[in-house]
């Protein structure tokens, strides 16, 4: 079918974003129903769960990409895709303004994009809180390019720790990795790097062996705060032994190229701010607004009272509008912003849209029967089409009854480094919460048989026997 011009027959349904949720929407979806139109700056989905591993080299960050052409090259109806931006979504006209922000652009870079239908799964941003300095000097953990500068800066500390002539003091600052933030990535990331200096560094870089220390800062009394309290506990044990400082009730006010400025309260209930110098800075302290979302957001009324995303109805319907659904970390709905509730909400929304379509299928057939009854010479004929009629009424009322969306949470999952993991897991009798290295072999199969593609199952398998027999690499590149 030539893509440029959209059957005129069908509505158009633009998808915006390439992640978890709209993903997981795409793979679902019966394209033939509609013009299916894609748009997203990145041309693949990414596996965020392994992407800590990716900054350590654990695994290589192509093993857990898949491109998005992969996916949609398999679909009956040819699906349009965009690498570009959505800058801004304008609800009353059913259009989304479009821009191309990577380095090659043609001549056109920004254009429009009309649509009868659109699914919001832009996720979010990385939060700061506005706290000076963040953006400058530290890395976010949440797209390819975050870990790879990571990895590299890993490197770059040691190398320049080890300079001729760097003081103690120099040193010292360069090889404290700190870690913002004691959420599953913040921890996840902290023991990923733990392992490498176990593993590998202090084996290749032996200089490094005193001083290298991993520090991790959460402003709560706790780490992992949605985990239960054993695994909360077992973390923080499995942290003591691996020699991972935890500082909790620590919350970062200020980050400098050289130090962050924290506030904790002293033995004395006294609130003190501690300079605490590092060399690499992870900032992993959760999501905030995309400014295309906070836009559509400040458009409709009824969105005026929802801070945290689009408030979303148990159709995924963005409140306040009646042709937008929106799905996963940009999206409201109770649930915690993980890739298993996005993953199940696209889902939820291709099996809506395959039944909206095959609805309308069903209405339009029954109109034209109707008619053709009403037209219809003799009793037969009009009996006939009368039976027809109540077969495809029956059809209807089946396809119709598409209850709510209803998230069925399988549990929560995180590598803690040292080869274990913690997980919360619900069982049709009721809770487990496990930690040790018998859940980390239930992490790694776990992983492996949610990577989407039997090739990222391959290329994952391959890059962790890579890394048992050789080590990681410590090329900075
Ligand atoms: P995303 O997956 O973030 O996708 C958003 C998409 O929108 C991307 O393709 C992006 O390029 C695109 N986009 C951005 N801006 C625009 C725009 N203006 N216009 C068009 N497209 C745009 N969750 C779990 O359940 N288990 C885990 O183990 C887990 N591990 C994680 C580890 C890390 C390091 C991180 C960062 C997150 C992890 N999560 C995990 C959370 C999970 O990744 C997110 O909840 C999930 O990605 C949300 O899916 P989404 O589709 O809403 O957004
Ligand atoms: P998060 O929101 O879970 O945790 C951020 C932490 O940073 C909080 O505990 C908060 O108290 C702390 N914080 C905020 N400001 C601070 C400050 N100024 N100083 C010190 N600490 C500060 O963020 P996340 O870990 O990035 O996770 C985001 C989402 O992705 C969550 O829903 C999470 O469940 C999901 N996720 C899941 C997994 C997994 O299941 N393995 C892994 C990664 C992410």
């Amino acid at each position: 079918a030539d893509q440029e011009d959209p059957d005129p027959s069908k509505k158009t349904l633009v998808v915006l974003g390439t992640g978890w949720g709209s993903v997981s929407l795409l793979k679902k979806l019966d394209t033939e129903n509609y013009n299916v139109i894609v748009i997203s700056p990145r041309n693949y989905f990414l596996f965020t769960p392994l992407l800590p591993s990716c900054t350590t080299g654990t695994i290589e960050h192509r093993s857990i990409m898949e491109p998005i052409r992969n996916f949609l090259r398999h679909k009956k109806a040819a699906v349009k895709y965009y690498e570009a931006e959505a800058t801004k979504i304008d609800y009353e006209k059913k259009v989304v303004y479009i821009n191309d922000d990577s380095e090659i652009k043609g001549a056109t870079s920004a254009t429009e994009v009309p649509f009868d239908m659109l699914v919001v799964g832009v996720g979010a941003e990385n939060a700061t809180f506005g706290i000076p300095g963040v953006r400058e000097h530290g890395c976010f953990l949440k797209e390819v390019a975050d870990a790879q500068r990571i990895r590299k800066r890993i490197m770059d500390c040691c190398e320049t720790a080890t300079f001729k002539d760097q003081s103690p003091e120099e040193i010292k600052r360069l090889l404290h990795m700190v870690v913002v933030g004691g959420g599953p990535t913040g921890v996840e990331f902290a023991g990923e790097l733990q392992d490498f200096f176990e593993n590998d560094l202090r084996k290749w870089i032996p200089e490094i062996s005193d001083n290298f220390h991993v520090t991790l800062v959460e402003a709560l009394p706790n780490v992992l705060p949605s985990f239960s309290k054993n695994l909360i506990d077992y973390t923080e044990q499995t942290f003591k032994e691996e020699t991972i400082s935890i500082r909790t009730k620590t919350m970062v006010k200020n980050v400098t190229d050289q130090y962050i400025e924290a506030e904790f309260t002293d033995a004395s209930g006294q609130k003190q701010l501690e300079k605490i110098p590092y060399g690499l800075l992870v900032w992993a302290t959760g999501n905030a607004l995309r400014p295309v979302v906070k836009d559509l957001m400040s458009q409709i009324p009824a969105q005026k009272d929802s801070r945290r995303g689009l408030a979303v109805n148990e159709y995924l319907v963005v409140k306040g509008t009646e042709n937008i659904w929106a799905v996963g970390d940009c999206a409201v709905a109770n649930y915690a912003p993980t890739a298993q509730v996005a993953a199940q909400e696209g889902a939820f929304l291709a099996r809506l849209f395959n039944q909206m379509a095959k609805t309308e299928e069903i209405e339009n057939k029954l109109a034209s029967l109707s008619e053709d009854q009403a037209k219809a010479p003799s009793k037969e004929v009009r009996d006939e089409a009368f039976a027809q009629i109540k077969d495809l009424q029956k059809r209807l009322r089946r396809v119709q009854k598409m209850g709510p969306f209803e998230y069925s949470h399988q549990g929560s999952l995180a590598y803690i480094g040292g080869e274990k993991a913690v997980a919360d897991i619900s069982w049709l009798t009721g809770n487990l919460a496990t930690g040790g290295q018998l859940t980390y072999f239930f992490w790694k199969s776990a992983y492996l048989s949610m990577c989407f593609s039997t090739r990222n199952r391959i290329l994952v398998i391959m890059d962790w026997t890579k890394t048992q027999i050789f080590g990681r690499d410590v090329s900075r590149e």
